[in-house]
């Protein structure tokens, strides 16, 4: 029952019929009754890394700290992830991070490549300490992607104040 009620949340959070079929295969009928489509002014998310490096990689980033806060023992995300716990997952995510652009579909790729080893898992950020993932084709001396942007954020403010204080 806490499973199908898990499935039928994250189809209303706009998970992919055959994603959702991989945790929790649901009636064809009772899946779209669910289902809401991506939500307003995004993007339907493919298998594409493109979002797990750059701007958007501080995504990744986030998740992997909640991932490992929530499933300790399963830092190298070998074992199975059932669908209440990537229920749990996203509600975690959403929670703390209500304007990040995150779904279900992103948490369950994030996964996928962790697995298939085109996500690093780094024990810890040069800067920061804390532990991150970094796609396989950056620089693996970089700080993590949030203290990248929070860097940039920093930069942009103090640009601001010097303008103002002119
Ligand atoms: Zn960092």
């Amino acid at each position: 029952m806490q499973s199908l009620l898990a499935a039928c949340h994250l189809a209303k959070f706009g998970m992919n019929e055959n994603l959702l079929n991989i945790y929790y295969p649901l009636d064809k009928g009772m899946y779209k009754q669910y289902y809401a489509g991506p939500a307003d002014g995004q993007k339907r998310q493919r298998v594409s890394e493109g979002w797990m490096r750059g701007k958007e990689a501080y995504l990744i980033v986030r998740a992997h700290r909640i991932f490992i806060h929530l499933f300790p023992g399963n830092e190298d995300y070998s074992r199975l992830i059932s669908v209440t716990d990537l229920w749990c997952f996203f509600q975690a995510y959403v929670t703390l991070y209500p304007q990040d652009n995150m779904t279900p579909n992103r948490m369950h790729y994030m996964i996928e490549k962790v697995r298939a080893r085109r996500l690093r898992i780094m024990k810890e950020c040069c800067s920061c300490g804390k532990p991150f993932l970094l796609h396989e084709e950056e620089f693996t001396w970089l700080p993590c992607a949030v203290c990248e942007i929070t860097k940039t954020a920093l930069t942009a403010q103090n640009a601001q104040q010097i303008k103002a204080a002119k």
